[in-house]
């Protein structure tokens, strides 16, 4: 029986704290969670944690029971379940995202695909004005490219889809939760197939589809494999399926000079370019590297009468 405690003492969650680091640098976890986790649940701050000040406090109240993030953080340790989903927050670019274990978390390299629309609208696409009408983020998950392209372009419309209603529920939360709800609309569906409706009109789609080759997922991390939604992961057998639908299908869908950018993974660049180049409707075929040097993202542009090569 889990008890109701929702009132601590500062030394009670001191104390904690100190036992939960130590637990997680045993198991090669980053102790550095045990403090983001406090941050999340408790509202203590950077600093009351790093003087320890709240070791002094009478109280602090928790967002849960004290006995269930115990419980939950000996669940990270033992089954490697994400802090992620134990605080329900994955911070991503501007955002704080609502996660839940029926979406993937927001990973760091895919902020870098809305900086990656914002320079290619820039570079290539601003006497198109791709940063106005529709833009679509296909397989949206917890809606956070979603909300990173209506944060980025304000003048634009952006709709997601997903496959998962679970899934479309936390993104209409995130929608909700920044006042971006009248600016995006979700689906219900398969890839492009909801928006039959707005045919040869979209301004540019972002996509961070399931790149995972199926044979490869045992071989990920125990946080991912176990905790994750395989449906956003696995790519099939070679792990392009998802891509090469989406290269077949976007041209019908994106106007001329329209921009399509997605992210993959290491190894899949050169294959990605060639099922691009061979398809025929595309131009200025790009492919950028993440952060930490990885071939991750293609970007390419539909062919157009006007649109710059
Ligand atoms: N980047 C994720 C991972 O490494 C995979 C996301 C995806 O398949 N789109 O686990």
């Amino acid at each position: 029986m889990v008890g109701k405690q929702l009132f601590v003492s500062g030394l009670q969650l001191w104390q904690w704290r100190n036992t939960a680091m130590q637990a997680a640098v045993a198991v090669g976890v980053s102790p550095s969670e045990v403090d983001w986790l406090l941050q999340e649940v408790a509202g203590l701050d950077r600093l009351a944690i790093r003087l320890q000040s709240f070791k002094d406090w009478s109280q602090i109240q928790l967002q849960l029971p004290f006995a269930e993030l115990k419980v939950l953080w000996q669940r990270r340790l033992d089954e490697r379940l994400p802090v992620q989903y134990i605080t329900g927050i994955a911070p991503w670019r501007k955002f704080n995202i609502v996660v839940s274990p029926a979406v993937l978390i927001p990973r760091p390299e895919t902020e870098c695909l809305i900086d990656l629309a914002v320079e290619t609208v820039q570079e290539i696409g601003e006497y198109l004005q791709l940063d106005w009408g529709h833009w679509a983020d296909l397989g949206t998950g917890s809606g956070a490219i979603a909300l990173g392209l209506a944060d980025a372009f304000p003048q634009a419309t952006i709709h997601g889809v997903d496959r998962s209603t679970d899934a479309l529920a936390i993104a209409q939360k995130n929608a909700d939760n920044y006042g971006l709800a009248e600016r995006i609309h979700f689906y219900h569906g398969s890839w492009w197939q909801p928006l039959d409706f707005l045919k040869g009109q979209f301004s540019g789609m972002v996509s961070n589809p399931p790149y995972i080759p199926s044979a490869t997922l045992p071989t990920l991390q125990a946080e991912v494999i176990q905790h994750e939604p395989h449906m956003a992961l696995d790519g099939g057998e070679s792990g392009l399926n998802c891509i090469h639908h989406l290269i077949n299908v976007s041209p019908t869908y994106l106007r001329p000079g329209g921009l399509w950018l997605i992210e993959m993974m290491a190894g899949q660049a050169d294959m990605v370019k060639k099922l691009l180049e061979t398809q025929g409707s595309y131009d200025n075929i790009q492919i950028y590297s993440d952060l930490a040097g990885i071939e991750r993202f293609a970007v390419a542009q539909i062919k157009g009468e006007g649109v710059k090569s």
